[in-house]
């Protein structure tokens, strides 16, 4: 059976999983969303004896339905391969009740190489069944994170050239160095004279040229987007609720049949999103717990029904949730609107214009799966250093927003399910942080120093993503002004 995906805004405009992936977004910014959610064909015991490949090819095929077999397991197992470091791809680690979904072993140690690992590979294999025979160029803002994570997964992907542009003196040391040392002959990394919005806005331009997509054609080439909101991100993402269930199954944490909870630091709720869809697989899920930093705008939305926007932004110690418009969030609207396309489009107008909107009773009726919980600053920071003291096991900032707000929800509720943690980063990752929140006086370290401390104090050994960059060389120099965007991706591609 061929499952059919439509926009979020428009039951008109249709399109196979294939061309959904190579469109991205669908027209008037609506979100391709599939007409259906397959259910899981294999028993959980079947699922509990299967590799992290096998259990993502079977839950794959289901969305993906105009991959063929061959085509989406050559994926699978180009993304899932020794780029992680540990076979089982997202081990899973008992820490105090709850269960910790380790989604930081690839190649940049964040959650986000869970997905795009294997979207260059999707989005290449759909160029071939549309019949596109340009040659894929992925042009990308980044704050920080998806940008390196979208470098390491297109590098020398055949057929593809990825282009980064970051604010040069708007992300971390760490950061910049990740991507400025990025190997590969089809990457390029450019630093802007501006701010993030600058580099969104020259790449937004770039995308809606008429005249430059006329150029590109020409010279073989065409425009693809490795955003979040991306069909081909959130499949992925599904894979490991599924692996996660049918190995607690497997480990008799719990009676095959029996609930789970999931607890999800959120931001752009794409990870939340695809743990609601394995429930609708038929994991046996109760809650989706929805974890927010302080900017809990995805908290207060499940407490009134009125998602608004208008509020400060809050810098916080966990940036990766550092959102106020959680795009992803559009697909679960549509969903307890009855998919009803026009309702949908009708919420979003108001957020546009107003920047919020509300839902109906009878669509908040529909949100009874999802809590929301969310945590300070200064409860992030006391969940790192009481997890240290009493377990030796040190977690980042991101996964502490949602440990803190797990040991919440049981105190409020008393529910006692077995629950899964997104574990969505490495300690390693957001270093200082997470060693200022042990001990104040690590502050005064530098950022290498705190690496190896972390290392001595939690027992673990330096993943290789940090380890590369202490001593890789610098291969992107470029700097330009935000104007001169259009020149400089001119420049690379020869036209
Ligand atoms: C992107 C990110 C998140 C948020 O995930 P969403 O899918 O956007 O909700 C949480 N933690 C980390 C470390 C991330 O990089």
């Amino acid at each position: 059976m061929n499952l059919i995906y439509k926009s979020t805004r428009n039951d008109n405009e249709t399109a196979t999983a294939s061309q959904a992936i190579l469109k991205g977004l669908a027209n008037n910014s609506g979100l391709f969303v599939p007409t259906e959610i397959p259910k899981l064909t294999v028993p959980v015991k079947k699922l509990a004896q299967m590799s992290y490949q096998e259990v993502a090819y079977e839950v794959m095929k289901l969305f993906l339905t105009d991959f063929t077999e061959e085509e989406l397991k050559d994926c699978i197992n180009h993304a899932y391969d020794d780029k992680f470091d540990t076979p089982e791809i997202v081990p899973i680690v008992k820490v105090g009740d709850a269960y910790h979904l380790q989604l930081f072993h690839g190649s940049t140690i964040a959650f986000k190489d869970m997905a795009l690992s294997i979207l260059p590979y999707l989005l290449v294999t759909a160029a071939k069944k549309n019949d596109v025979k340009n040659e894929i160029v992925i042009l990308t803002a980044t704050s920080g994170d998806t940008g390196k994570a979208a470098l390491a997964g297109f590098a020398d992907v055949p057929g593809t050239k990825i282009i980064v542009f970051y604010p040069k003196d708007g992300v971390s040391p760490i950061q910049e160095k990740q991507m400025v040392t990025q190997k590969g002959e089809n990457t390029y990394v450019i630093g802007i004279k501006g701010n993030f919005d600058d580099a969104q806005t020259g790449v937004k331009k770039m995308f809606s040229d008429a005249v430059l997509a006329e150029e590109m054609d020409a010279a073989g080439y065409q425009f693809s987007s490795a955003n979040s909101i991306n069909i081909g991100r959130l499949v992925p993402q599904i894979v490991y609720y599924v692996y996660s269930y049918a190995k607690l199954a497997a480990e008799q944490v719990l009676a095959d049949g029996d609930p789970m909870n999931v607890v999800v630091p959120t931001g752009n709720f794409g990870n939340i999103l695809a743990a609601y869809y394995a429930k609708q697989m038929g994991i046996p899920i109760r809650k989706l717990i929805c974890a927010s930093n302080e900017n809990k705008v995805l908290f207060d939305f499940f407490q009134t029904g009125i998602y608004d926007k208008n509020r400060d932004f809050i810098l916080t110690s966990s940036p990766s949730m550092d959102i106020l418009i959680s795009s992803n969030l559009e697909r679960l609207i549509h969903k307890i609107a009855g998919s009803n396309a026009d309702k949908c489009a009708e919420l979003m107008q108001d957020l546009a214009s107003e920047g919020k909107y509300t839902i109906t009773d009878e669509m908040k009726a529909n949100l009874a799966d999802f809590v929301g919980v969310y945590t300070t600053e200064a409860e992030t920071a006391e969940e790192i250093k009481k997890t240290y003291e009493e377990t030796g096991y040190v977690m980042d900032t991101h996964t502490a927003v949602a440990a803190h707000g797990y040991d919440q929800y049981v105190a409020d509720t008393a529910d006692h399910t077995p629950a899964v943690i997104a574990s969505t980063a490495s300690p390693y990752k957001f270093t200082r942080s997470v060693m200022n929140a042990i001990d104040p006086a690590y502050d005064s370290q530098t950022d290498f120093e705190l690496v190896d401390e972390l290392s001595k104090i939690s027992g673990t050994t330096v993943p290789n993503a940090i380890e590369e960059i202490r001593t890789a060389p610098v291969l992107h120099h470029t700097v330009c002004a935000k104007e001169e965007m259009l020149a400089e991706v001119k420049k690379i591609l020869g036209i």
